[in-house]
């Protein structure tokens, strides 16, 4: 292996330990810390996990979160109506609704409700519409994390060939975004790109974030480039891997994120990051 790793579990930890000193001295300035409020509806056992994650690295920090675990029958208007209650709480500065949804509620409906200035996962159009305008606010956790990321390799992004693979609002598109604010040449592959191994062999950057295991091939890497590698899937042993052939790729990139421990604990970390930040901008 060539590649150096990208340690997003070592970045965050950094990062996290930095916030408990900032949320201490919002405590003292603003008379209440940092809160995020987390909605999780219906028992799905990974979004529990998920939650639960968040809920720990929260109080790591120091931003009191405050739990809505409602059942899978709740109602679109009931949801909407907790959502109205919590935009006008002013103890919440940011609002988490966990996704999946049950298939009754249409998840950007839920998204479009959160007040803008409260959406720390970065999803509403408004904070997409920012990002696009060169103006960004609240950015989406999992493309801000994976900046947050490339910035630790020191390279200028200014001109670099970026491929990001998967086009979705919540990683892909965002992603792409920001590699264009950042001054890089960007291509979007997605499910109709005819050729992607032609888009990655002449990429410096490479964000996969397609959720197709293994789909990126080592020897497509460039020698020297980065990769970012955003996709999480359990093989049948348990193990984790992510959607770009890891050992190959080690062989030719510069530098690389492991799954696990690589997007994933930064997408959290960035979460807080964005809580901190919809806190402060409201003093
Ligand atoms: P999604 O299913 O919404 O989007 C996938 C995108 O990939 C689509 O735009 C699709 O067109 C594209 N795609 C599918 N097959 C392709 C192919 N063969 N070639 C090129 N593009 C292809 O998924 P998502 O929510 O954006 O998540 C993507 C992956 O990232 C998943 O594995 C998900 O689990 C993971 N994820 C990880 C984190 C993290 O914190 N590490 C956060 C969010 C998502």
């Amino acid at each position: 292996m060539t590649a150096k790793i990208l340690d997003g579990k070592a970045l965050a930890q950094r990062l996290r330990t930095d916030m408990r000193a900032q949320t201490s001295q919002m405590q003292a300035s603003h008379g209440r810390a940092p809160g995020l409020a987390v909605i999780l509806v219906g028992e799905d056992p990974a979004s529990q996990i998920y939650v639960n994650n968040k809920k720990r690295a929260c109080e790591e920090v120091g931003i009191i979160s405050f739990s809505h675990a409602l059942p899978a029958s709740t109602s679109k208007e009931h949801l909407l109506g907790l959502i109205a209650e919590l935009n006008r709480d002013a103890h919440v500065d940011g609002i988490l609704v966990q996704l999946p949804l049950p298939d009754h509620i249409d998840p950007e409906q839920i998204i479009e409700a959160i007040d803008p200035a409260k959406d720390v996962d970065g999803f509403h159009p408004y904070n997409l519409g920012c990002l696009s305008a060169r103006k960004p606010a609240l950015r989406s956790c999992t493309p801000y994390g994976c900046m947050r990321l490339l910035e630790e390799t020191g390279e200028d992004l200014h001109g670099k060939e970026a491929v990001v693979i998967g086009a979705s609002n919540i990683v892909g598109r965002p992603m792409a975004l920001e590699l264009l604010l950042a001054g890089s040449t960007v291509t979007i592959a997605h499910r109709f790109t005819r050729d992607l191994a032609a888009h990655i062999q002449r990429a410096d950057i490479v964000v996969a974030a397609a959720g197709k295991p293994g789909l990126v091939k080592g020897e497509w890497i460039r020698k020297g480039a980065i990769v970012i590698d955003v996709g999480i899937h359990r093989r049948e042993d348990g193990s984790l891997c992510g959607d770009v052939e890891f050992d190959e790729a080690a062989k030719r990139a510069a530098w690389i994120t492991p799954v696990p421990g690589g997007v994933g604990p930064m997408t959290i970390c960035m979460l807080l990051a964005n809580t901190l930040q919809a806190h402060n901008a409201r003093f």
